[in-house]
């Protein structure tokens, strides 16, 4: 989209301010810039602000915005016809086949995977490795912070006489490189999952809300208007009916965990905010940015200098449950036990 109607299109925005104080971005800098209504009125000026690498394309301004503005729409575009380092970019496609497990290993946190863990993921690989009413998406969390949640899901499954397949050719979903700005490598991985999870049939099922939101909102627009913005659409709702499917069945598992008398609170992550249908009306759920879901955030530290925002929420609680690799990475790193942190599905 040229940057002329991308213009016309922000102009709709009041200014109202409506969008400012939702945007997790500037509930953690507290500044105008930092905000939707900052950033598009830089944007108006042709002038581009570091703020904008700070957007977590969340969609949640977008969706309380009453004139239906979106920055994160408008800001995919401009990165879409962005000329890309080609250093930079040989660089990173030497990572870019596990980007999660090489910043593990350039913070030294490959500790953080214990060996029970990796045990667990060789024995899942075999367990889910022939096809089944539902297709997991063998997503980075899954392979290196909590492959134990796989465990208790395929328990559950059993129970109700479900079988999962887990393709384990499909990549990661790319967020790394639209945090960095590299849309071209992340088409590449689009088009790797989109090949292989078209071949799969079924609820499709996704422990992460980041990688659910790159595929329900990010790879049909930097697709868009091509052959392939459907079929992600397609893929995407293969997601979200996965999800409403389990939510009939959670609710038995959900009022189990009431009755364990426990303090348990489920962290809802800025991407799930508009499709937490599993847990939807049925649990104690707080919302709140865990400070830096996003690498450059990471970088500048600001889940440390944020700690102090959201651990309010966390006093007297025994578990801490949530659904994203970067927030369950964030409480495990910068929280004392108790809580315990834990994935939504490992307490389904
Ligand atoms: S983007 Fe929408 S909600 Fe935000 S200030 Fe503009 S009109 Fe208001
Ligand atoms: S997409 Fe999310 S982070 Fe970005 S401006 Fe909107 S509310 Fe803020």
């Amino acid at each position: 989209m040229p940057i002329k109607t991308i213009k016309e299109f922000l102009k709709f925005c009041t200014r109202c301010g409506k969008c400012v104080p939702l945007c997790p971005s500037y509930q953690v800098f507290k500044e105008e810039i930092f905000s939707p209504r900052g950033r598009i009125f830089y944007l108006l000026q042709d002038t581009f602000h570091k703020s904008f690498d700070f957007c977590l394309m969340c969609g949640i301004c977008e969706r309380n915005c009453p004139n239906e503005v979106s920055f994160p729409e408008a800001y995919l575009e401009i990165l879409k016809e962005k000329k890309e380092n080609s250093i930079s970019k040989e660089f990173l496609k030497k990572f870019a086949s596990d980007p999660l497990k090489i910043f593990l290993e350039i913070n030294n946190w490959l500790h953080l995977i214990s060996v029970e863990n990796r045990k667990i993921n060789s024995k899942l690989k075999e367990r889910f490795s022939k096809q089944g009413d539902i297709v997991i998406y063998y997503s980075c969390d899954l392979k290196y912070f909590y492959p134990q949640v796989l465990r208790n899901f395929g328990s559950i499954l059993e129970k109700y006489n479900l079988n999962a397949y887990m393709p384990l050719e499909v990549e990661c979903c790319g967020a790394p490189f639209l945090n960095l700005g590299y849309i071209s490598l992340l088409k590449e991985k689009a088009l790797k999952n989109l090949e292989v999870l078209e071949k799969t049939k079924g609820f499709l099922i996704m422990f992460c809300a980041t990688c659910l939101w790159i595929f329900k909102k990010i790879y049909p627009q930097i697709f868009k208007g091509s052959v392939y913005e459907d079929r992600f659409k397609r893929l995407a709702e293969r997601v979200i009916s996965g999800y409403r499917f389990l939510s009939d069945f959670a609710e038995e598992e959900i009022e189990k965990l009431k009755n364990q008398k426990k303090d348990v609170i489920f962290h809802l992550p800025c991407h799930l905010t508009e499709d937490f249908n599993l847990v939807k009306n049925k649990l104690d759920i707080k919302d709140f940015c865990c400070g830096s879901p996003k690498a450059s955030l990471w970088l500048e530290g600001f889940q440390r200098r944020f700690k102090k925002n959201w651990v309010k929420n966390l006093e007297n609680i025994d578990i801490l449950a949530t659904f994203c690799a970067g927030c369950y990475l964030n409480f495990n790193l910068l929280l004392k036990r108790p809580p315990q942190i834990k994935h939504w599905f490992e307490l389904l």
